[in-house]
């Protein structure tokens, strides 16, 4: 071998090597190792829907946890922020996608953790009417979501309630993709799905307001509420929800694309 088709050579491996680099990131296998092994455990702790999970739908959940930390900030007020609340707020916001791989939310910049329910001007201390546990995207706060960080511990380890204020939150976001609050996710179904959609949601909300439904009673508020309020209940208890509402049931595993009660 003369000295240039040596020179050749060894460009032509260094040329190899680069394009191997760029072709082949491994981004995906790097993120999925970085997943640490407490916030496994953690999650094997806390959030039953991930148990449920087959080991290479784990993985994706895992993948989904990492892609939402790396882009919504979580922010404790008056409060410390540890892993396992900056976990429990990014599995509600996975669970409701999970159904969609590689879709995530756009419109969220940063989750805020309350000490405790709050009331309409945000006050969480000697007010009156400290009713709300959660809101995302009111009047003055584009992009951010704000959750009571006790409601939030408390939607995943009680299991006898069908409530769960993160599903809730972000359930709200999803049905707002298209535009508007109404109950009706447009950007996750299709047209033809709509009218029958609509005309159950209002049968049910009918049904409520007439004291013959199991949904809790904040769903008859209006037609959002109705969607967040059945879809916490379909993810906390689909086998409850399939028996007392199979129409409805049945609905809500097309819209998010789930089949829970494993039938
Ligand atoms: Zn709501």
């Amino acid at each position: 071998m003369s000295t240039t088709q040596i020179i050749f050579f060894a460009v032509f491996l260094l040329l190899v090597a680069a394009f191997g680099w760029w072709v082949f990131p491994k981004k995906k296998n790097r993120k999925t190792a970085a997943f640490p092994n407490a916030w496994r455990l953690i999650l094997k702790e806390k959030v039953s829907f991930y148990n449920q999970l087959s080991a290479s739908e784990q993985t994706r959940f895992e993948e989904g946890i990492l892609q939402f930390l790396d882009n919504v900030r979580i922010t404790g007020v008056g409060e410390e922020v540890d892993d396992t609340d900056r976990l429990l707020v990014a599995a509600s916001a996975v669970i409701p996608l999970f159904g969609f791989p590689g879709w995530h939310y756009r419109s969220l910049n940063e989750v805020l953790l309350y000490e405790s329910a709050f009331n309409e001007d945000f006050k969480t201390r000697e007010a009156e009417e400290r009713n709300i546990l959660g809101m995302v995207g009111g009047t003055g706060m584009t992009g951010t979501m704000i959750l009571s960080k006790p409601s939030l511990h408390r939607a995943f380890y009680d299991q006898h309630s069908s409530q769960h204020v993160g599903i809730h939150e972000f359930v709200h976001l999803l049905d707002r993709a298209d535009g508007t609050a109404d109950g009706i996710p447009e950007a996750l179904v299709d047209q033809p799905f709509v009218i029958p959609w609509v005309k159950l949601m209002h049968q049910e909300i009918k049904d409520i307001r007439e004291g013959e439904s199991k949904i809790n009673p904040y769903g008859s508020t209006n037609e959002a509420e109705f969607f967040s309020v059945v879809s916490e209940y379909f993810f906390k208890q689909p086998d409850k929800l399939a028996n007392r509402h199979p129409e409805l049931y049945e609905m809500l595993e097309k819209i998010f694309r789930q089949d829970l009660d494993g039938k």
